[in-house]
């Protein structure tokens, strides 16, 4: 190793990585030949825990996406199995991997200790219209819910639903009992008008889990100025993303650079404090550069080759999304 690829490493391993995006526990109940043992290495999807420990994972949420399974007749038995997958792997290797549910259980991981694990929902469809699932969820561990995939659900409508409706009164509720059982509101796949609803509905800081600028990649996942601006200003978090479509307008060109670029634009719009890294790793086709979790070090690599300062690749890392959920998870 030479000197500065040793610096790269003091740095990366004692920084505090947090992912805010994967679709990991699809894999991890998927029959073979996509299913895997997530304790084991891989060469098969992106992550599991000996990758994310390569790669220098702290934290990572972990996403129950129902919704484009067609063999589920039921969303909620879908996120279901795949809460019962994160909580089988956190009891089998409990000094690898541990849910996290509350502040204290985020505030006391450590670089060597068990990756801190996030239950989150890509789309509320699981919660089948009732807030007492939500209630119920809660009490399962759920701490960040993303309002929708693509399509319409009963809370609101996604990018994919080409409509300019906002939250429904279902959307709303959910999104105020959320802030007030501690369970963070994820932004990413909502349309813009879903978006500036739940802005306007309270002075919380939310996030935008896995989502770049448009002003790079002119792509509905991605995020207007205005709207990067407007979740900076409630003290949220953008999680730039590896996916290759929201990279690069030509998704076969998408590359760590472009990454890079996404995390500057980022940074100049939102401020250093508001940018962090939401892979969606096992979610997403990323650049070859960045295809599987021990990768994660060629981030820290680029950011100091762009002369970012270690205090302000920290924060990038993972320090901006800890303090929000340090904020917003209960006692
Ligand atoms: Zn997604």
């Amino acid at each position: 190793m030479n000197a500065s690829e040793q610096r790269t490493n003091d740095l990366h391993q004692n920084s505090f990585l947090f992912d805010a995006h994967c679709d990991t526990l699809g894999d991890a109940i998927a029959p073979p030949p996509r299913g895997r043992d997530l304790t084991q290495w891989s060469e098969k999807g992106h992550l599991d825990l000996p990758r994310m420990r390569a790669g220098g994972i702290n934290a990572q949420i972990f996403a129950c996406f129902p919704g484009i399974d067609r063999l589920h007749a039921s969303p909620t038995a879908a996120a279901l199995q795949r809460l019962e997958a994160l909580y089988q792997l956190t009891e089998s290797v409990p000094e690898q991997i541990t849910l996290i549910t509350t502040k204290k259980t985020l505030a006391q991981l450590t670089p060597n200790g068990p990756i801190g694990a996030i239950l989150s929902l890509e789309g509320v469809e699981a919660l089948n219209g009732q807030l007492s699932l939500l209630h119920t969820f809660f009490r399962l561990g759920l701490r960040n819910v993303g309002l929708t995939w693509n399509p319409r659900n009963a809370a609101a409508d996604g990018i994919g639903a080409n409509t300019d409706f906002g939250l429904t009164p279902f959307g709303k509720a959910v999104v105020e009992t959320c802030q007030k059982l501690g369970i963070m509101i994820d932004v990413s796949h909502l349309n813009e008008a879903g978006i500036a609803d739940v802005l306007a509905m309270s002075d919380r800081p939310i996030i935008a889990s896995h989502s770049n600028a448009r002003a790079l990649c002119d792509h509905p996942r991605n995020l207007t100025d205005d709207q990067i601006r407007a979740i900076a200003d409630q003290g949220g978090v953008i999680g730039a993303t590896f996916v290759s479509h929201f990279l690069n307008p030509d998704y076969r060109k998408a590359s760590l650079n472009d990454l890079l670029n996404h995390i500057d634009h980022l940074v100049e719009v939102a401020g250093i404090d508001h940018v962090g890294l939401g892979s969606d790793f096992d979610g997403c086709l990323p650049p070859q550069e960045l295809d599987s979790g021990e990768k994660y070090p060629a981030v820290t690599q680029g950011l100091l080759q762009r002369g970012y300062q270690p205090d302000d690749i920290r924060k990038i890392l993972g320090e901006n999304f800890r303090r929000v959920f340090l904020d917003i998870l209960p006692d």
